[in-house]
């Protein structure tokens, strides 16, 4: 029987309809199959979209650059018409704290020399001439609210910090998502909403379709997972072994939103601000307000939900952040009942993503992506576009790991640093930061 289409990519997320717009663009026949109602419902909705290029390796910080550099060209990247209504991307770059327990961004700055991403190392007066009232007292390591000598300093001081200009934030992670699926639809990609797929078939190792709730069956010899916190889930459904070694898991998060005290001088275009002293980033939300993230701290127990069924109210963790940002901004008021986002990660083992082919001939990867892959959508489409020609064409990637020019950075990217068959990247920072 003639495959109806040439792949099906499970999910419509930011990821998956990047990936959509890549293979359409490649003359592919995609169809994205989503059981939500619209393209960036899942996770991309409630991302803060921060664009950073900082990660604990050399190739996951060159992908972030490129990545960088696409966002800010957005509408050409896409080659969207000029009325057409875009996510922005707000550039207002990053601030990283210098820490111990961050190695005082030794490799990170040594990432920056090689790849030539432009600097600056500040030191107290300065950050404090960025951020008026920043306390630079060191509270490390992280505590719970619990602990008795929660606020309390430990004696340190912040020595300094990295400040990476190249950074900033989209403003509507949906509307981006929307616009790689209006991009790919001009490519002739097409989109099913409101199904979910619960059947990844498969004949002698070689993908062969998949089957909708509806009873649907789609015939294509490539299916790919970008299913976000389901992930799991989608690879559960593929008639085959699959030969995973890393894992995923899908993890809640909370994002609190707060306001931030006069004095900071906090905007839409507020420094996003990683501060792993007291294990928290900010970064500013659309309506002037500031929004606080954990980094994830040994403290915190991970939450593993299942991601069809897990609370999105806000609970302690959110009181704890702002408490933790409390420490640094003494001015902040602690909102007694916080408001903010509550959704889950796909929070592989070392959180870095999965970008890679699987053991079922057909059957790609483009998973645990860590609450860390939103801005790297615009690659990442391009990454697996790139490899699922690259295996159909008969490579060995596991063997020989594809390698990707990154074109705006002259760096080619090692795409075998996101296998399923690495060991957990042991330069990782086990971290939302990758
Ligand atoms: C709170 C939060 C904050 C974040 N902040 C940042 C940030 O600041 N910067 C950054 O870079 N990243 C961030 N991230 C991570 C980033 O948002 C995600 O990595 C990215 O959005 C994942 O996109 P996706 O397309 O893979 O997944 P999703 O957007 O979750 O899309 C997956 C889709 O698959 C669909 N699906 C699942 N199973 C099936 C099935 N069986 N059949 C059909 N459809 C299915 C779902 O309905 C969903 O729409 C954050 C994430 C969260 C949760």
């Amino acid at each position: 029987m003639a495959s109806t289409h040439d792949a099906i990519i499970i999910g419509a997320g930011v990821i998956g309809c990047s990936i959509a717009f890549h293979l359409a663009k490649k003359g592919y026949r995609t169809l994205n199959v989503d059981g939500l109602p619209a393209a960036g419902y899942g996770s991309t909705s409630s991302s803060c979209a921060v664009i950073r290029v900082y990660y604990s390796t050399l190739d996951a910080t060159a992908m972030a650059y490129q990545s960088f550099h696409d966002w800010r060209v957005f509408r050409d990247y896409l080659g969207a018409p000029a009325a057409e209504d875009l996510a922005t991307f707000i550039q207002t770059g990053t601030l990283v704290m210098k820490t111990p327990a961050n190695g005082m961004l030794a490799a990170v700055a040594s990432h920056m020399a090689v790849l030539g991403i432009p600097h600056e190392d500040w030191d107290g007066e300065k950050i404090r001439a960025a951020l008026p009232g920043y306390c630079l007292d060191s509270f490390a390591p992280a505590r719970p609210l619990s602990d008795e000598t929660f606020g309390e300093p430990n004696g340190g001081r912040i020595p300094g910090g990295i400040y990476i200009p190249a950074g900033g934030y989209v403003d509507d992670p949906q509307l981006a998502a929307r616009n790689f699926k209006t991009a790919a639809e001009r490519h002739g990609a097409r989109f099913v909403f409101g199904k979910k797929a619960i059947r990844i078939t498969a004949s002698d190792n070689r993908i062969t379709g998949a089957v909708l709730e509806d009873g649907t069956v789609l015939s294509a010899p490539i299916v790919v997972n970008a299913a976000g916190p389901h992930s799991g889930k989608v690879n559960a459904l593929v008639e085959g072994e699959i030969g995973l070694r890393i894992g995923t898991r899908p993890l809640r998060q909370e994002v609190v939103q707060v306001q931030p005290p006069p004095g900071l001088g906090y905007g839409r275009t507020g420094l996003i601000v990683s501060d792993s002293d007291i294990s928290c980033y900010i970064k500013p939300g659309s309506g002037g307000h500031l929004m606080i993230g954990s980094e994830n701290p040994a403290c915190d127990p991970a939450e593993e939900v299942d991601p069809d069924a897990f609370s999105r109210d806000m609970s302690d963790r959110a009181v704890t952040y702002a408490c933790r940002y409390g420490q640094r901004l003494p001015d902040l008021k602690i909102p007694p009942h916080p408001v903010g986002v509550a959704d889950v990660y796909d929070a592989s083992d070392d959180w870095l993503p999965i970008y890679d082919r699987s053991a079922v001939d057909g059957f790609y990867l483009a998973i645990g992506t860590s609450g860390n892959q939103f801005k790297n959508a615009p690659i990442a489409g391009r990454l697996i576009a790139k490899l699922v020609e690259h295996c159909e064409a008969g490579h060995d990637h596991d063997r020989q790991p594809m390698q990707l020019p990154l074109r705006h950075i002259g760096h080619v990217l090692d795409t075998g640093g996101f296998s399923r068959l690495r060991e957990p990247t042991k330069a990782s920072s086990f971290s939302v930061l990758g």
